[in-house]
C-alpha cells in the first residue's frame, strides 16, 4: 500500500520512462543513467573537425591540447572548431531517429540537455545558425530539426539567452541530392554553391547547428558561406560525430 503510493508519487514527480532501454528512468528526462552511462563519449577526437581518432596513449595529455586529424593539417576547414561531445552509434541513432523521423518531439529537451552537459569548453556566440533544409525538405518533414535544436539550446541554457536563432539568415538554393553513400568529395562537389546568406555577418560570432556531423562537407560549405559574408569566429555544434571510416 504504502510502496503503491510511494511509486504513484514518484511517477507523479518522474514520469519519464527510458527511451532508450523502457524502464522507467528515474529522473526529470527520458533516458536512464545506466543507459547514459553506456552512451559513448566523443572524447578522443580530432580539437578542430571533432573526428573521431585512432585511441592514442594520451592519458596524461593536457585537456587543451591541439590535436588534429589529416584532413585538417592538409587543408583547414572554414570553421574554427566543431563540438559533437557524442559518438553516432546505434544509442545515438536511435534516439535520433525517433526525434526526427518519429516526431517524438519530446526527445528535443533530452538532446539539448545531453550537448550542454558535455560541452562545457563553447566558445561565446552571437547569432546560433540551424543548418537550413530546402523547403521541400522541409515540407515534407514538417519541420527542421536543427533548427528546433537551436531554439531547445537557447531555452535550456541561460548563457545562450542573448543569442538570436537566425533561422532565415541562410537558405539552400537547391535541393541537393541526399548525401548518405557519397564519399567526402562526392559531398563537397554536391554542395557546391547550396547556400546563399541573405544579410551581412560583420564580424558575428556564430554557431552553426546540426544533429550529426558525418564527413563535414555541409558544415564547412555552409561555414564558407558566412565567412563571406563578414562572419567572424565560426564553430559547429551537433549532438554526435560519427566515426572515421574504419575506426
Ligand atoms: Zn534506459
Ligand atoms: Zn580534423
Amino acid at each position: 500500500m504504502v510502496n503503491n503510493i510511494g511509486r504513484r508519487l514518484l511517477d507523479g514527480l518522474f514520469p519519464h520512462h527510458c527511451a532508450l532501454c523502457g524502464l522507467r528512468s528515474g529522473r526529470d528526462v527520458p533516458l536512464c543513467l545506466a543507459c547514459e552511462r553506456e552512451m559513448p563519449v566523443n572524447h578522443h577526437c580530432c580539437t578542430r573537425c571533432a573526428l573521431p581518432l585512432a585511441p592514442g596513449n594520451d592519458a596524461a595529455a593536457s585537456p587543451v591540447e591541439v590535436r588534429l586529424c589529416g584532413q585538417c593539417l592538409q587543408a583547414p576547414p572554414a570553421f574554427e572548431r566543431v563540438i559533437a561531445p557524442w559518438l553516432y552509434g546505434e544509442y545515438f541513432a536511435h534516439l535520433i531517429h525517433r526525434w526526427k523521423y518519429h516526431r517524438e518531439q519530446y526527445l528535443t529537451p533530452l538532446l539539448a540537455a545531453l550537448w550542454l552537459q558535455q560541452a562545457q569548453r563553447r566558445g561565446p556566440v552571437d547569432l546560433l545558425v540551424p543548418v537550413p533544409l530546402h523547403w521541400r525538405r522541409r515540407w515534407r518533414r514538417g519541420f527542421n530539426q536543427s533548427e528546433v535544436l537551436c531554439r531547445q539550446l537557447r531555452a535550456s541554457c541561460p548563457e545562450l539567452r542573448a543569442c538570436r536563432v537566425a533561422h532565415r539568415l541562410v537558405a539552400r538554393r537547391r535541393a541537393t541530392a541526399a548525401q548518405s553513400g557519397m564519399n567526402a568529395r562526392q559531398r563537397a562537389g554536391n554542395l557546391r554553391g547550396a547556400f546563399t546568406v541573405s544579410g551581412p555577418c560583420d564580424n558575428l560570432r556564430i554557431a552553426i547547428v546540426d544533429d550529426v556531423l558525418t564527413t563535414g562537407a555541409t558544415a564547412s560549405a555552409l561555414a564558407r558561406a558566412l565567412s563571406a559574408a563578414g562572419a567572424g569566429r565560426i564553430e559547429v555544434w551537433c549532438l554526435a560525430r560519427t566515426p572515421a571510416p574504419g575506426v
